[in-house]
């Protein structure tokens, strides 16, 4: 099976596992790991953050980051088809208790005119108030794109103006540094948190990080054990983590191009490809699927009418074209 259904799918490597076997370990929640601390140190510094904390999914991370930019009854904006408002089952309003107000671009695009419309920190004791503005860089359903740079510093401008705060989502931050080759530091500037994930396209098993200023990832710690997820002996994961910062980032190019290979097969527009995800539209979503799976090729529906194919370490240039191929057949 060559599976294209997200780039979390990969297995660690030989020689990530070997790191992982190697890793010098303590206990994480005595704040004791010395592996889970260099991951956090190591992280916090490449983005240029105060402080960053390991866990255990991108969805923690998020919850973590969004409930320290706003609480009950608060709002957070983000767009339509943003992870946290559409992938991570209702997690803020269950656990933060914010609420969220939507614009939408079908590319995930930060549409600033719809987002000055909105924002309103301070509106009296009528309308609920805004406290943080939540992109996504790339943009999971958006199609794997890359924000526009433009776009994100006015972005930086208004939540200055209006006195709120910015989330980045950054699960696939890495595919936006090696697609627009502008520094890791570079694309964070813009966020008061951020969420970057180890277990997509850099193919770790298991990780996030949350970061932020000291102060929020010290409350971000007490609210990750409050969740249960703190962990112990956790250098075993963040061993993957270090190991695929070292070797898995400027790779994502080959991800970039089996993506684009995959794109032009399907006659799709490969400059609508900015990353590792091809988004496919079809009458029939759920058809395409089990036709595919049946010729040895996994793909996922994310909508009725949306077909996602996701490229990563595990696909090769062979597969991504014998996929292809395969696809444009089913289609
Ligand atoms: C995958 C993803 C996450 C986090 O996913 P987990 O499965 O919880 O690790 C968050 N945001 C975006 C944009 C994602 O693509």
């Amino acid at each position: 099976m060559i599976d294209l259904r997200s780039d979390t799918v990969t297995a660690p490597t030989d020689d990530m596992r070997a790191a992982m076997a190697a890793a010098e370990v303590g206990d994480d929640v005595y704040g004791e790991d010395p592996t889970v601390r260099e991951l956090e140190e190591r992280v916090a510094d490449l983005f240029g953050f105060g402080a960053a904390l390991f866990t255990v999914t991108g969805s923690l991370a998020n919850v973590l980051a969004i409930r320290a930019l706003a609480g009950v009854g608060d709002e957070v904006l983000c767009e339509s088809g943003a992870h946290i408002a559409r992938a991570e089952l209702g997690a803020h309003g269950a656990i933060t208790g914010v609420t969220m107000r939507t614009w939408s671009d079908p590319r995930g695009y930060a549409d600033l005119a719809a987002i000055e419309a909105m924002v309103a920190p301070d509106m009296g004791p009528f309308f609920v108030a805004t406290r943080a503005v939540s992109v996504e860089n790339t943009h999971n359903f958006g199609g794997g794109r890359v924000q526009p740079v433009t776009a994100l510093e006015g972005l930086r401008r208004l939540a200055d103006e209006a006195g709120i705060s910015i989330h980045l989502d950054g699960a696939r931050i890495w595919n936006a540094h090696v697609a627009s080759g502008r520094s890791l530091r570079d694309l964070a500037a813009v966020a008061d948190t951020l969420a970057v994930g180890m277990s997509k396209g850099l193919g770790a098993p298991v990780g996030s990080l949350m970061l932020g200023s000291v102060e929020q990832v010290a409350q971000a710690r007490v609210w990750r054990k409050r969740l249960g997820a703190g962990w112990r002996q956790a250098g075993v994961l963040a061993a993957a983590g270090l190991y695929a910062l070292d070797h898995h980032i400027e790779r994502l190019a080959h991800d970039h191009a089996n993506a684009r290979v995959i794109a032009e097969a399907l006659g799709l527009d490969p400059a609508d490809v900015d990353t590792n995800i091809v988004v496919v539209p079809t009458d029939d979503a759920v058809g395409v699927v089990a036709g595919c799976r049946a010729e040895g090729v996994l793909v996922g529906a994310v909508g009725r009418r949306i077909v996602r194919a996701v490229t990563h370490l595990d696909v090769s240039a062979g597969d991504a074209r014998h996929a292809a191929a395969v696809l444009a057949k089913v289609l």
